[in-house]
């Protein structure tokens, strides 16, 4: 059994130091396995954001000249800080997000991969170098720091996130500053108290808690340079628009609405393992969850359902604190509610339901936000429950006659996140891999995630602007590219006006 009564007062990390909120607004934050409060996280004023991004200016200059390989061991320590206190940072994700410690665990672990590239930042950070680009002059490039750049997370993924959003922006010389969920930040706070211990100075990272007025302030200030943005689509699309219009480099990662394709000569016993875990784990609040399966041919979507039906049926959903437990709540009674409208809405659209978790037994003991698994059959492109993000346990089966149809649903979607195909047909994976218009595609893999070391991205409405979270374009989005072109006179050398354009014939 859970549990926890206290109610904690968070602060912010300002200057290398937690400090309390001064606004007197504050946010509750929940144990949505108990479905009490634990902490109340305080919501920065127009003074503290402020305060904090002078601070991080004025620290930036002494971080930036540090030596790279100087950055890269204090990246290092921080790597081995957290793998040394793991287990305490997973108690906090599993407390603040309901997960289950699996999988807080393997949330741990793609961070790491995150650091990991970053305490690369020396190797990365090698500029070109051409000698006698003409006329006996040396051209190279450099790639310097941005300045001041800020990070919005969102509750999914309370560590992964944010290591994926700062870690290379730290290494490579910035000073960054993140906002985290107003529902989870908890971790966030954790991670500054482990960059103090790693040595980074005061004022490199920063977390100020707060909403949508704390973000609007970061957008709006011209001390910083760049933003990295992860949450929902039409919040990635406001952050984009405004941020670029306040000049500043914006990446903004959207929502998704992930599919499955199930071609005939599949194997269904793989397919529905792989499917459980990708569309059910974590509650389904991934942003590459799978919401959708599309089996090819009745003959393949009717031996699936009954197949899932059986496997879903015996799914457990509780607390983290039972090991046996596949997932947990949802983060909020808001969100609970909200799934539970779709799913009854898409009833009255014609949807059938397979099976219904609506009401789970967990539910009548705890005051958890709870849902068990639900899968709706016969749901059809045009369905609310089709075209919009569910971020809850209610997953659909959609029934195609042929690989091209499936493909053409996937790519009139206006979300386009992550993909994938389970089939023993190379033909039918070529063309799906070349065809669909998806950031992120699968061959027989459940959930196509890239490792830390390839760029992470969806297109379409899944993503706004270049960037990609972690991966090596994260060197690219948080530095400048400096090109020098450089000649050095001998003492005798002989000096010509020309007024020609400069060209390699000289
Ligand atoms: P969210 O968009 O509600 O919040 C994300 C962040 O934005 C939070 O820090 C929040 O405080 C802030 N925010 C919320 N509303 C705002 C507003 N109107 N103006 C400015 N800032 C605002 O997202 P969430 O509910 O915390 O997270 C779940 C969403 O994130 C899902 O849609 C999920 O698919 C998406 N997500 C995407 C990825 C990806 O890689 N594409 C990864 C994780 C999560």
């Amino acid at each position: 059994m859970v549990t926890n009564t206290e109610v904690k007062e968070l602060g912010h990390f300002i200057n290398g130091a937690i400090v309390p909120g001064k606004s007197g607004k504050f946010s509750d934050v929940y144990n949505p396995s108990l479905g009490t409060v634990i902490a109340r996280v305080p919501i920065a004023s127009k003074e503290e954001t402020q305060q904090a991004i002078a601070t991080a200016k004025a620290a930036f200059p002494v971080w930036r000249a540090l030596s790279v390989g100087k950055r890269a061991e204090i990246v290092l320590k921080f790597r081995q800080l957290l793998t040394e206190r793991s287990d305490e940072l997973m108690e906090l994700i599993c407390t603040e997000s309901g997960k289950t410690k699996e999988d807080a665990k393997g949330e741990i672990t793609r961070g790491l991969e995150s650091v990991d590239l970053a305490i690369n930042a020396p190797h990365l950070l090698k500029g070109e170098y051409s000698v006698n680009v003409g006329g006996n002059i040396n051209a190279y490039s450099t790639k310097a720091p941005l300045g001041v750049v800020a990070a919005i997370s969102p509750f999914n993924f309370p560590v992964m996130v944010p290591l994926a959003i700062t870690s290379m922006a730290v290494a490579v010389g910035n000073s960054v500053i993140l906002k985290p969920s107003e529902r989870v930040p908890c971790s966030a706070l954790f991670l500054s108290e482990l960059w103090k211990e790693a040595g980074l100075p005061d004022g490199i990272w920063t977390v100020i808690n707060g909403d949508k007025d704390t973000v609007n302030e970061l957008l709006e200030s011209p001390a910083i340079e760049a933003i990295s943005f992860v949450g929902s689509t039409p919040v990635a699309d406001y952050i984009f628009a405004t941020g670029s219009k306040y000049g500043k480099r914006v990446t903004a990662l959207g929502g998704g609405k992930n599919n499955m394709i199930v071609m005939p000569d599949a194997d269904l016993e793989q397919v529905s393992n792989a499917f459980l875990g990708a569309a059910y784990g974590a509650a389904s609040q991934r942003c590459m969850a799978i919401s959708t399966i599309i089996p090819v041919g009745e003959k393949t979507a009717n031996n699936l359902v009954k197949v899932l039906a059986d496997k879903i049926s015996k799914l457990k959903v509780g607390p983290y604190t039972d090991p046996e437990v596949d997932f947990g709540p949802v983060i909020t009674q808001h969100s609970k509610d909200t799934v539970i409208g779709f799913i009854d809405r898409s009833l009255k659209e014609g949807a059938t339901i397979v099976c219904d978790g609506r009401n789970p037994d967990i539910a009548k003991d705890s005051n958890g936000f709870y849902l068990g698994p639900t899968l709706l059959d016969h749901v059809k492109p045009g369905m609310e429950i089709y075209e919009q993000e569910v971020f809850g346990p209610a997953r659909n089966v959609v029934r195609v006659d042929t690989l091209e149809e499936a493909i053409e649903l996937i790519n009139v979607h206006e979300l386009g996140n992550g993909v994938t195909i389970f089939t023993n047909n190379g033909a039918a994976a070529r063309k799906f891999t070349s065809e669909i218009e998806v950031g992120m595609v699968g061959v027989n893999v459940p959930i196509p995630i890239p490792v830390g070391y390839h760029n992470f991205a969806g297109w379409k409405r899944s993503r706004f602007g270049e960037g990609h979270m972690f991966g090596p374009d994260q060197v690219r989005f948080f530095t400048k590219t400096k090109t020098i072109s450089e000649k050095w006179f001998e003492e005798d050398s002989e000096s010509v006006s020309t007024f020609a354009f400069p060209s390699n014939n000289d």
